[in-house]
């Protein structure tokens, strides 16, 4: 069915890894959205606005331009586009992004504090996980400021007041560094809860960002 449908490959994995986003409990309801840069470098599948995940076929997914303007699709697109097409066009590194309103994460958002790196899989994302300061959901405001504490060198930041942003090579990359966010939030939050926890040089971080290039099946 997708060999019809324009960018099919691409709409296609958003509209599953929008499904693992509720599966893996890293949103809640049709909070968070998912994207993934197609082929052309040029047009970006994102997740439909306000639509349960578990709804989204390929064919409902929109397409837009990297300047936000929606080129297909019978559904409005994501909400927060801006903020996907903006971390787009100023990054050439990446092809996915993935926003969650994942709970523990979500926690040092909502406190404005950043997650230091008190477990190695933190490398994921940086040194440590920043925080963009509060602008309003899906304003333009809120994607610069997301995409100015990303940088080039983060590849994840907590919105505050709302969740987190993540990019990767790919939708399913950026969606795994989602998992890796929660999973460090969640350790973070119970080391404080019982101790204090020891928190990694950021030499080390950087040594095992290095690493994590060549982790696994290449
Ligand atoms: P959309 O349903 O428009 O993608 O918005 C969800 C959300 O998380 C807004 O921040
Ligand atoms: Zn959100």
């Amino acid at each position: 069915m997708t060999d019809d449908l324009a960018h099919g490959t691409e709409r296609t994995t958003v509209s599953d890894v929008g499904r693992e986003l509720l599966a893996q409990g890293l949103t809640t309801g049709t909070g968070g959205n998912v994207s993934q840069l197609c082929a052309d470098g040029e047009t970006v599948a994102i997740s439909p606005s306000g639509v349960p995940y578990g709804d989204v076929t390929a064919a409902d997914v929109p397409l837009v331009a990297l300047d936000g303007e929606q080129v297909a699709g019978d559904f409005d697109a994501s909400s927060e586009t801006p903020m996907h097409t903006a971390l787009y066009r100023r990054r050439d590194d990446i092809g996915g992004v993935v926003h969650t309103h994942s709970p523990y994460a979500s926690t040092f958002a909502a406190l404005g504090d950043p997650i230091p790196a008190s477990h190695y899989l933190i490398a994921f994302a940086g040194d440590r996980v920043p925080v963009a300061g509060y602008d309003r959901p899906g304003s333009e405001e809120l994607a610069e400021l997301a995409a100015e504490t990303m940088g080039t060198e983060y590849d994840a930041c907590l919105l505050q007041n709302h969740g987190t942003i993540t990019v990767g090579e790919t939708a399913e990359a950026a969606f795994e560094v989602a998992l890796m966010v929660e999973y460090c939030a969640r350790i973070h939050y119970q080391a404080i809860s019982v101790g204090e926890p020891i928190i990694l040089p950021d030499e080390e971080v950087d040594h095992l960002r290095s690493l994590f290039e060549g982790y696994g099946q290449r």
